[in-house]
């Protein structure tokens, strides 16, 4: 157990929390992307501001290695919940900062 000689105080602290706001802004400014063979909806964290993306049908990782160049056939997620994941450590032992909410109809073609 360390502690951090000098982080930074005017951090975002982490919490989680869920707001329509927030889903709303993800609504209006993520985008979608082709990425190993799934789609990826990324964006600004419109809590944090930073980038963060989520991908569909999980395991990224495991696709990459069997699937890199295939496209993903177009999709439409009902209900695809969207949470903070940017590189930025808002709390120890956290991903993102905390912020997620439900995203409806989210198209992928
Ligand atoms: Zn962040
Ligand atoms: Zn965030």
């Amino acid at each position: 157990m360390g502690r951090e000689a000098s982080e930074p105080r005017r951090e975002i602290p982490y919490e989680r929390l869920s707001s329509a706001a927030w889903g709303e802004k993800v609504a209006k400014t993520f985008h979608y992307r082709a990425a190993f063979g799934t789609w990826e909806y990324f964006g600004f964290c419109p809590r944090c501001g930073h980038d963060t993306s989520t991908s569909i049908g999980g395991a990224p990782i495991m696709r990459a290695l069997t699937m890199a160049d295939e496209r993903p056939a177009p999709v439409t997620v009902p209900t695809l919940t969207v949470e903070c994941q940017c590189s930025h450590q808002h709390g120890s032992d956290k991903t993102g900062c905390g912020a997620y909410m439900n995203v409806f109809n989210v198209q992928f073609k």
